[in-house]
């Protein structure tokens, strides 16, 4: 019997909130206004403040205790769930967050997602100061580990993974978030905005 297909999967802003709760605590930290869709993964960029002060200010967001609090996204559990009976796939959450989130991030999939993801893979490492030391590309990760497909709110982590010959699925919730001059999209590359989406995609709705 062939081997059951491995799809590779983000966490923030695919199984959990995370631009939602970034933005109410950002906003009450510092009296911005930021929005969900403004999120993006360069803090100096989004925040306009130095490369010290954006580290500083991850070194205050990224701890368990925050990040224990982030709800799944509505539908998704329960769209893993029907992906995994309808299709058979292998799941593994693959996740740019700090190692030292491991144990909370699979907490929260054993709570939210059970029997869902057999592996979690947390790609940044950082030392006790919160410096990153390293950080695995997830990509190589994923197709390291067989994954025929990566689900991501992140363009370019889409675009990369169609690169390497895999399906980079887009899950974008925000629209304003992606580039333009972007389309059409790269061959293997797809977008889906909801669950419901993202079940038609792998033919499981
Ligand atoms: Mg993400």
């Amino acid at each position: 019997m062939a081997e059951p297909l491995l799809v590779a999967v983000d966490a923030d802003d695919v199984l959990f909130e995370h631009a939602d709760p970034f933005c109410t605590w950002i906003n009450a930290s510092r009296g911005t206004n930021f929005k969900p869709h403004q999120y993006l993964e360069n803090w100096p960029k989004m925040l306009g403040v130095d490369e010290v002060e954006a580290a500083r200010l991850r070194n205050l967001f990224l701890r368990p205790e925050i990040f224990r609090e982030f709800p799944p996204i509505e539908g998704m559990p329960e769209a893993m769930r029907k992906l995994k009976d309808a299709r058979g796939f292998q799941f593994v959450c693959a996740s740019k967050r700090r190692t030292s989130l491991g144990p909370v991030t699979r907490a929260a999939l054993d709570q939210h997602y059970p029997g869902i993801f057999e592996h979690l893979v947390c790609l940044t490492e950082v030392n006790a100061e919160g410096v990153r030391i390293s950080s695995r590309d997830k990509i190589e990760v994923c197709v390291g580990m067989g994954a025929m497909a990566l689900v991501d709110d992140q363009w370019e982590a889409g675009r990369a993974m169609a690169q390497a010959g895999g399906e980079g699925v887009v899950f974008n919730r925000y629209p304003m978030s992606f580039p333009e001059g972007t389309f059409p999209m790269p061959l293997g590359m797809y977008e889906v905005h909801n669950p419901h989406e993202l079940l038609r995609h792998f033919n499981a709705a």
